[in-house]
């Protein structure tokens, strides 16, 4: 489907220059796989279509927060846009500078507030007329100014998976647009804030742009109607949110079309231009590589039961997400089954009904589009280890996380009663 990244060569699948069934009899399963080329490509498109107009583009860690791939972002001079000060944490180790840092989410604790302005981060976009009051609160007591940008919520529809929208109003996030002045107008009085810019994220795995433009004129008109009361802001964040290819039919807009549709508006602003994508920069660049354990057929169903399930990739349980599944040896022969992982859950199928090789026992499923929201989102859950993670670079391969044993998984777990040697 990724023809570039993941293809067939004679019946195999390979990741860039490496057959994915030898690796995966190297390594065992399941594990993350990922093209560092993809991931480049992706970084030069978003440049490319840019370039003429100031922006920092800000990779969202929370769809894949491993070091080795924040450092690839890193290095091609991203900033990175956090949720969490776990996150903030992890990008200072990755060796992104904090003025690169911009840092969102409803419930900032005052911990990780004060984390992040003792890092002396880019911006908090913040969510809440308390949050406001908190951050000026706490920088006050470090003797350091804040730089704020607000997050307002423009009320347009994303059309996208109803969890994952975040730019309605109904949402928990931003402040209502309506609101916004009244907002700015009390967070520029305020002694120990920088207020520098305006935010908005209107959603994710967005396939139709036009939702962009509704966002930004509105919040464009937000930006002219501050400055005539006096405020001069100096970033533009419109969030991240573009959508990628999960389905071999989907046609998702390029950063380009993106960049054709908002910078006109952007510009007449003056505003720097600010993006926070996630998954369209590092979901194509993604499999999950699973074997079959067994395959049954029940009187109505096939089924192909793996050895990664929604502990690995929930989406589809959650957002009913559809991923292409191909097989890493090339069969002759279709079925239709449920591909399953082997948690106790019902819910727990990486696939429903889908058309797919005739994949017998020990052979190799490879997950497509599974680089954002895959490992970040991954659980213990049925006490299963997290999967290895690998990053491909040509004819070589990295294992860049390793996978996790039962030693570590119980290593936090304290017995209160281990003097009591009968009790337990
Ligand atoms: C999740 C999120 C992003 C990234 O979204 P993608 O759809 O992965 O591009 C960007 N900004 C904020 C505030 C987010 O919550």
């Amino acid at each position: 489907m990724f023809e570039n990244y993941f293809f067939y060569k004679d019946g195999e699948l390979y990741c860039e220059n490496v057959p994915i069934k030898e690796l995966a009899k190297e390594v065992g399963t399941p594990f993350y796989l990922y093209s560092k080329k993809a991931i480049e490509d992706k970084i030069k498109s978003y440049k490319e279509a840019f370039k003429n107009y100031p922006t920092l583009i800000c990779y969202a860690a929370k769809s894949n927060s491993n070091l080795t791939l924040l450092k690839i972002f890193q290095k091609n001079d991203l900033g990175l846009d956090t949720v969490s000060a776990g996150e903030i944490y992890k990008g200072v180790l990755a060796g992104f500078s904090p003025e690169k840092i911009v840092y969102a989410g409803v419930g900032k604790t005052d911990r990780e507030i004060t984390y992040g302005i003792d890092k002396g981060i880019f911006s908090f976009n913040v969510e809440s007329g308390q949050e406001i009051d908190v951050i000026d609160y706490l920088a006050g007591k470090l003797g350091k100014k804040a730089n704020i940008s607000i997050r307002v919520n423009p009320d347009v529809n994303p059309k996208t998976h109803p969890y994952i929208s975040t730019g309605l109003r109904k949402s928990k996030f931003g402040i209502d647009i309506e609101e916004a002045v009244k907002v700015y107008k009390k967070a520029v009085k305020k002694k120990n804030l920088n207020v520098i810019g305006v935010h908005c994220h209107i959603g994710s795995q967005i396939l139709d742009v036009s939702p962009y433009r509704e966002a930004v004129e509105k919040v464009a008109d937000l930006v002219f109607q501050l400055k005539k009361d006096g405020i001069e802001l100096k970033y533009f964040d419109i969030g991240g949110g573009l959508g990628i290819k999960y389905k071999p039919e989907d046609n998702p807009p390029k950063p380009k079309d993106l960049a054709d549709l908002i910078l006109p508006i952007v510009k007449e602003t003056g505003l720097q231009l600010i993006l926070e994508p996630g998954r369209s920069l590092i979901g194509e660049a993604g499999a999950l590589i699973t074997q079959v354990i067994f395959t049954k057929n029940k009187k109505d169903k096939h089924f192909i039961i793996v050895d990664s399930g929604m502990n690995d990739l929930i989406r589809p349980s959650v957002y009913d997400a559809y991923h292409h599944i191909l097989s890493v040896e090339k069969k002759n022969k279709d079925v239709v089954a449920d591909i399953v992982g082997p948690i106790c859950e019902t819910g727990d199928f990486l696939a429903l009904d889908r058309k797919i090789d005739d994949v017998e026992r020990g052979d190799y499923l490879s997950v497509l589009s599974a680089g954002a929201y895959g490992s970040s989102m991954s659980s213990n859950y049925n006490v299963r280890p997290r999967a290895m993670e690998i990053l491909v670079d040509g004819d070589k391969f990295f294992i860049i996380k390793e996978r996790e044993d039962y030693d570590y998984l119980v290593e936090k777990e304290i017995n209160p009663f281990k003097n009591l040697k009968n009790k337990i």
